[in-house]
This record gives C-alpha cells, sequence and structure tokens, in this order.
C-alpha cells in the first residue's frame, strides 16, 4: 500500500514507456505537431515550456506576447486574434508565468474562447476557479496539470486517495486531471488513472512544472488523445529527471529531453 492509500496489486496502474512515432519523409514541422504558447509576466516559465515543447517533439512552437529570448527556433509573435486563429495549433498552452492581473484573465479568456486543444497550467489554474463552466461548454479536449497547492484551490481537500482526488476532478471537468507531486496521478472523465512510476525528487525545484507543461503539448500537438499525451509526458518528464541525477535545475531538465525523446 503506497502512503497516497492505494493497493498497488489492484488498482494501480503504473505509467509505461511510451512508444512514439518518429518523424519520416513525409514529415514536416507543421505536422510534427505546432504548439502555441501563450505568454505573460514571467517570461522565463514560458521559455522553459517552449524549449521542453521543441525538444520533446514538436516540430513549430510559437510564444505570443513574450518578451523575446529562448531558442533561435522559437518563434515570437504578438498576442493576437491572427495568432490564435491559425488552424494548424495542435495544442494551445496557458499559464505558466502568465500572471494573474485583468490582463492574464483576458488572455486565458480568449484562450478558453478558441477551439484549439488546451494545456492550462499555473497561473491558469488559478484564474480558472471562476470560469470552471467553460470546460463544460468546450469540445476540444483540455489537460489541466495542477500541483497540490493548484488542485486544492480549485476542488478543495477532498475525500480519499490522491487517485480517487484526481478521478473524481477529471470527472467533474470533462478534462484530463495530471495531479502533480512526487507521486503524480494522470486521470481521465471515464475512470482511467495512471500513476507515475520511478522517479527523481530532484524535480523539486522552480520551473519543472512549466517544463511538463511544454512536453505535454507537445505530445497533443503531435496527435495523441489527451490521456495518452498526458502519461506520455509525464513518462518523458521523469525520464529526462532519472538521467539527470542529482542537483539539476529546469533548464537542464529541458535539454535533456532531446535524449528522452531520442530514446523511444
Ligand atoms: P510545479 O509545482 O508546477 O513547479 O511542478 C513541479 C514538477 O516537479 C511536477 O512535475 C512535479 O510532479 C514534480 N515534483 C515536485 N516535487 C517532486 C518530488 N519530490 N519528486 C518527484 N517529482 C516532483
Ligand atoms: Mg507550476
Amino acid at each position: 500500500l503506497l502512503d497516497i492509500g492505494v493497493d498497488v496489486r489492484s488498482d494501480l496502474h503504473v505509467i509505461e514507456k511510451p512508444s512514439l512515432r518518429t518523424p519520416d519523409a513525409d514529415s514536416h514541422k507543421y505536422n510534427r505537431g505546432m504548439v502555441t504558447i501563450v505568454g505573460g509576466a514571467m517570461t522565463g516559465a514560458s521559455l522553459l515550456a517552449a524549449e521542453a515543447a521543441m525538444r520533446a517533439g514538436a516540430g513549430y512552437v510559437a510564444l505570443l506576447g513574450g518578451q523575446g529570448g529562448g531558442p533561435h527556433a522559437l518563434v515570437h509573435k504578438s498576442f493576437d486574434d491572427d495568432a490564435l486563429d491559425d488552424d494548424r495549433i495542435g495544442a494551445l498552452l496557458i499559464g505558466p508565468g502568465l500572471g494573474r492581473d485583468d490582463g492574464a484573465a483576458r488572455r486565458l479568456d480568449r484562450a478558453l474562447a478558441t477551439a484549439h486543444r488546451l494545456v492550462l497550467d499555473g497561473d491558469a489554474l488559478h484564474l480558472l476557479k471562476d470560469r470552471m463552466a467553460v470546460l463544460e461548454s468546450r469540445a476540444a479536449p483540455v489537460i489541466l496539470t495542477p500541483h497540490a497547492g493548484e488542485f486544492a484551490a480549485l476542488f478543495g481537500e477532498g475525500e480519499g486517495s490522491k487517485i480517487d482526488r484526481a478521478r473524481a476532478a477529471a470527472r467533474e471537468t470533462g478534462a484530463i486531471v495530471v495531479f502533480k507531486g512526487a507521486d503524480t496521478v494522470v486521470a481521465a472523465p471515464d475512470g482511467r488513472a495512471r500513476i507515475v512510476g520511478d522517479t527523481n525528487d530532484w524535480l523539486s525545484t522552480a520551473g519543472t512544472g512549466d517544463v511538463l507543461a511544454g512536453v505535454i503539448s507537445a505530445m497533443l500537438a503531435g496527435g495523441m488523445p489527451p490521456f495518452e499525451a498526458a502519461t506520455a509526458g509525464v513518462w518523458l518528464h521523469a525520464d529526462a529527471a532519472r538521467r539527470l541525477g542529482a542537483a539539476f535545475i529546469a533548464d537542464d531538465l529541458a535539454a535533456m529531453l532531446t535524449e528522452s525523446r531520442a530514446s523511444l
């Protein structure tokens, strides 16, 4: 019995090494997966997410309304309807470094109003509290990636194990819920749940959540169904952390994704 109250032998499915498509002669940057990230107040977080998405295999990553910087291949655009209305966007990520002011809330509302597949992290989850009803009206999939504090703010402390709570949140929102921590759980509205296997406690450092959001966005943009995208993203993130060993920082984690991705 793990300390999250789940019997390993019966109820628990550890996330397994995913199999991902490798590029072939028909691949080009757009069909590899286009990730668009909505920038905000703290630029470092969105740049970490962008680099992670690129190294996890996205063919094209754009950052809207950021302030420059990042890998040279990162495309900087202003945050406007033209950039958001691009139907090549395979996943739209908002939250890392977004901020929580009125401008941030307006960007979130614009993102929620698009038809894109969405990944919501960080400050977007904070702002989502007053907008939960929007999730039900969305046709395209949504992935939420809260840590314990963000989860409790959105869904309360709740009853039962971490898996029970993640499942309940997924059912309630219709979204895939990635309930982060040392024992990250991915839950789907239909009751499927997976827990991260071998991971690395050195992940408990600033920016690693932004990296995860970028990786999951790349998986989603590449065409994986949202539950598979979330579990594959959690696996890649944990694998890169295992390869790094100790005392790494989020920048190292983003860089190591190249090796993790190449191993699949
Ligand atoms: P955030 O809290 O948004 O910065 O995200 C932190 C990331 O690091 C998430 O992917 C967590 O699952 C992971 N993480 C945090 N603490 C630990 C830990 N002690 N062991 C393993 N992973 C962790
Ligand atoms: Mg975070």
